[in-house]
């Protein structure tokens, strides 16, 4: 089963979940971190690196000797990453979604692709055995979602029942691409207006998407909160509620986890993962 763990807002607690949830079910599950425009898991896992592999597109190169400047490469990219800007035709890498549009619209042959890195898939082995595998977007690059997907297709060898995806946080289309093929999904949210209001926008981005979901809320302070109520008028599970907890903070800023203060939780969270399956 593939389950991420999303969140409409950052600084919920999301990747403290995802750990904590691989820590509990370290010998049936691994991890992707998939925040790859920030991933952290790996900065709270004891591990090796084994293996890295560059994430690559297919960028086009024009070749002035050729081009024309005809513009139908131009009309035909639905990106806007190519403008005619004098007597050059100009390529917007950042902009480009590697479609191979252009190249094969043009109809004088100038136009060439190759292959650019856009970012970088790391393959760890953990302490506790098991596997996560790290995505990381390159700085100056857009294409997130691609790196995701390579992230999600690489998937380590090691077979085991679940695999854990960090996803990115907010509701834009690096988290459709984090959690779009999932089984399940985790909300983390916290009890604060502002974590409603993202919630909320989380939950209809799944609801359209048609993916199960429960939330999870941290840092509570109250067994009732405006997140109980919200999930009770509209029928939607909540799974765990995580108390505040000066505690739990000062464990993660030394890069420990939930476990390490709440061992009692383990338990908890290996049956958050039971209750995943069909
Ligand atoms: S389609 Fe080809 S020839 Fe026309 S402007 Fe683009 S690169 Fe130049
Ligand atoms: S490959 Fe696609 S997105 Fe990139 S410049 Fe060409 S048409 Fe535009």
């Amino acid at each position: 089963m593939k389950i991420a763990i999303a969140s409409g807002k950052g600084g919920t607690g999301k990747t403290s979940l995802a750990v904590a949830l691989l820590h509990a079910n370290a010998e049936r599950a691994r991890l992707l971190d998939c925040d790859v425009e920030e991933p952290n898991c790996h900065l709270f896992l004891s591990h090796t690196v084994i293996g890295h592999k560059a994430v690559e597109l297919l960028i086009p190169q024009v070749n002035p000797n050729l081009c024309k400047l005809c513009g139908k490469c131009v009309e035909a990219c639905q990106f806007n990453a190519i403008a005619i800007a004098g007597n050059q035709v100009m390529i917007f890498n950042e902009l480009c979604h590697s479609c191979g549009g252009c190249a094969r619209i043009c109809p004088h042959g100038a136009i060439q692709e190759f292959p650019v890195k856009i970012g970088e898939l790391s393959q760890s082995r953990c302490k506790n055995e098991a596997e996560l595998l790290t995505g990381t977007l390159e700085i100056g690059h857009a294409s997130a979602p691609a790196v995701i997907k390579a992230a999600k297709k690489a998937l380590p060898l090691q077979d085991v029942p679940f695999t854990l995806i960090d996803s990115p946080p907010g509701t834009a289309c690096t988290f459709v691409a984090a959690v779009e093929d999932s089984d399940f999904v985790f909300l983390v949210t916290e009890a604060t207006p502002f974590g409603l209001n993202d919630l909320k926008l989380a939950v209809e981005a799944l609801l359209n998407m048609e993916l199960p979901f429960a939330i999870i809320v941290n840092r509570i302070q109250s067994e009732t909160n405006l997140i109980t109520d919200y999930a009770n008028q509209q029928g939607f599970p909540i799974w765990l509620q995580i108390p505040e907890d000066r505690h739990i903070a000062e464990t993660y800023a030394r890069g420990g986890n939930l476990l390490d203060v709440k061992p009692e939780l383990k338990k908890v969270l290996r049956e958050l993962l039971d209750r995943c399956q069909p």
